[in-house]
């Protein structure tokens, strides 16, 4: 096996990322690697009626926690609000302490055009902290810096926007357990403003055609965050 790699999947609501990337996350812990969910918020004003928001919350942490184990990785709710996430200097603090305290080597979030607010703030506030984290100038706690060593962004709905992919990883072998774990939420089996479920499933499908896999999912690198320095053209020797 290749050198144990933590990677940290940082979403603005519980079930963001286990839809964008979760077969993904699968792939690497059934290899042995720490895979960790981050949710900056539970996503919790999507009430279904009848219950509160607070209830909500509640349930949405326990479905989080489900998803998690199915998938092999470890999940953390912050207490963030659902839409009203702030890319401020708390916030930023918080998540670099995080990565301080738990020590991710690769990121996956979200891209950074959503027609979600929340969404769009995930990016901003993962390199904030990643710099913050970094730097031996920020003191957090007494925590020694941690930098992380590459970010990517992952697929979602919302998020489409000029979201054109540039990895696509068969997960063929991980649909299963990646179906099962999406469907321990209630939004995605219930939602009546989107076919989450359905989307996701057929978006796996159809990533997987241009993979030449029966499934896959799919990253993006940050702009400008594909580079590649050397003496030829990388692929085509002198
Ligand atoms: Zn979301």
């Amino acid at each position: 096996m290749s050198q144990l790699v933590h990677l940290m999947l940082v979403g603005a609501h519980c079930g963001d990322v286990e839809l964008q990337a979760g077969a993904i996350a699968h792939k690497y812990a059934k290899a042995g690697h720490a895979v960790t969910f981050l949710h900056l918020t539970a996503g919790e004003k999507g009430n279904p009626p009848h219950i509160s928001v607070e209830e909500y919350r509640q349930q949405k942490i326990q479905e989080s926690e489900k998803a998690a184990a199915i998938l092999g990785a470890k999940s953390i709710t912050l207490e963030y609000k659902d839409a009203e996430l702030r890319a401020n200097d708390e916030t930023i603090t918080h998540v670099a302490k995080l990565f301080r305290e738990r020590k991710p080597t690769h990121v996956i979030t979200h891209w950074k055009h959503s027609i979600h607010p929340d969404h769009a703030l995930c990016p901003k506030i993962v390199e904030a902290a990643w710099l913050k984290a970094a730097l031996p100038g920020f003191e957090i706690e007494g925590l020694p810096p941690h930098s992380l060593r590459s970010m990517f962004h992952s697929e979602n709905w919302e998020d489409m926007q000029e979201y054109d992919p540039d990895i696509f990883v068969d997960v063929t072998e991980e649909f299963d357990a990646y179906l099962e774990a999406i469907s321990q939420y209630w939004f995605v089996m219930n939602s009546t403003s989107f076919r989450y479920f359905e989307y996701y499933k057929a978006l796996g499908t159809v990533r997987g055609c241009v993979n030449r896999t029966t499934y896959a999912q799919t990253l993006k690198y940050p702009v400008g965050g594909n580079v590649r320095k050397g003496s030829a053209i990388p692929g085509i020797e002198l």
